[in-house]
């Protein structure tokens, strides 16, 4: 057939396509870095690479229900092991519950999924091919959600709500007091999502407790990763919980099998050996310290972060100041025309980042 006569659907035809990091170009002399993807840059911990390769019975599918993950983690949190449901990633898990409670109407209109922008660009991507309509709410000057012009768009069409804390990119995260402010003003019909992937990370006073927002309110769902803290990114597993109110419906819109048994097997692991992942989450905080710190007293004004990046404003400079990155063997994620996400990676990594940063001075020529 001719080029164009197999169209796919119009909501998919105008989707952006999700830009995922860059890895480093090497550089004479310079060992390259990856800081495009928010991964953890200390990897997981022995225990669960070990677990992921001792599976056996590679020929066999996993467990459908994920039931030897939901176990520890309902065990870890003490909540009803029916509250959680598996995803690969907590990207599955998202588009469960935004396949489950928003697409286009039966009257033919979109349904409405509200989100601040900037945020994590893969929100758009699966909210419209749901065959929802997405409503971005601008974040404030700061980076930050402005949860009032958030409230302000909710209409009757309004399924749900996603909250990044923190935000990626721009690093700021919510206090427990203005989300809990912000739930008891949104109609209980509505879902809001609290996207926790870089909760470990948070060092800030009130910080978000979405295990207590999901036991008060039955509109919540928590979103949790293994990707960041616990460095299992390649393996693709997160989870949902919400009350059953939410999660009844969940499992009938997840891929079957999404979970693999390796994937299984690494995330029970690594909960098993949580000091160890609080351990490497502890020199990941503190190498941000060193370079948040490093980059105010460069004369820097970044938005205050509580995750495993920094963002740099940059506006029109963005792709170039990711240009002069890459010359320094460091792969970092532009935003043209808005910032550039930088991941807090390994020290030396760090060190070159803020020795760019202390003299660049703007795009050259
Ligand atoms: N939410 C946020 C805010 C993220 O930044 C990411 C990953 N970049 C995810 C969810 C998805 O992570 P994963 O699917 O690896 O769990």
């Amino acid at each position: 057939p001719a080029p164009g006569v197999i169209a796919p659907r119009p909501a998919v035809a105008a989707l952006p396509s999700y830009a995922a990091g860059k890895p480093p170009k090497a550089a004479e002399g310079l060992t390259p870095f990856k800081l495009s993807s928010n991964e953890n840059p200390l990897g997981p911990v022995p225990a669960a690479a070990e677990a992921a390769a001792a599976v056996q019975s590679l020929h066999r599918y996993p467990n459908p229900a994920g039931e030897a993950l939901r176990t520890e983690l309902a065990g870890h949190f003490e909540v009803p092991y029916e509250d959680i449901v598996t995803g690969t990633g907590s990207l599955g898990a998202l588009t469960q519950i935004i396949s489950t409670f928003a697409g286009t109407g039966e009257d033919g209109t979109a349904d409405e999924v509200i989100y601040a922008w900037r945020s994590f660009e893969a929100y758009p991507i699966v909210v419209r091919t749901a065959g929802a309509k997405d409503v971005p709410v601008p974040v404030t000057a700061e980076g930050r959600h402005d949860l009032e012009a958030m409230l302000a768009v909710i209409t009757e069409r309004t399924r749900v709500i996603l909250l990044c804390t923190p935000n990626n990119p721009t690093g700021p995260a919510l206090t427990h007091t203005e989300v809990t402010e912000f739930l008891t003003k949104v109609p209980g019909e509505v879902v809001v999502v609290v996207d926790e992937a870089y909760l470990e990370f948070v060092r800030s006073p009130d910080p978000v407790d979405g295990l207590a927002l999901y036991r008060q309110f039955p509109n919540v769902a928590v979103l949790r990763t293994f990707s960041k803290a616990h460095g299992l990114a390649g393996l693709r597993v997160g989870y949902s919980i919400a009350q059953q109110s939410i999660t009844q419906h969940l499992r009938k819109t997840a891929v079957p099998f999404g979970v693999s048994a390796v994937a299984e097997a690494a995330a029970v692991a690594s909960l098993r050996h949580l000091d160890q992942v609080h351990a490497r989450v502890e020199e990941l905080v503190g190498e941000r310290q060193k370079v948040t710190q490093a980059l105010a007293e460069a004369g820097w004004r970044i938005p205050e972060t509580q995750a495993n990046f920094v963002w740099l404003p940059l506006g029109t400079e963005s792709l170039d100041f990711a240009q002069a990155a890459g010359v320094q063997a460091l792969a970092v994620r532009p935003f043209a025309g808005e910032g550039v996400r930088v991941s807090i990676g390994e020290p030396e990594a760090n060190d070159r980042f803020i020795a760019l940063c202390r003299t660049y001075s703007g795009p050259a020529g």
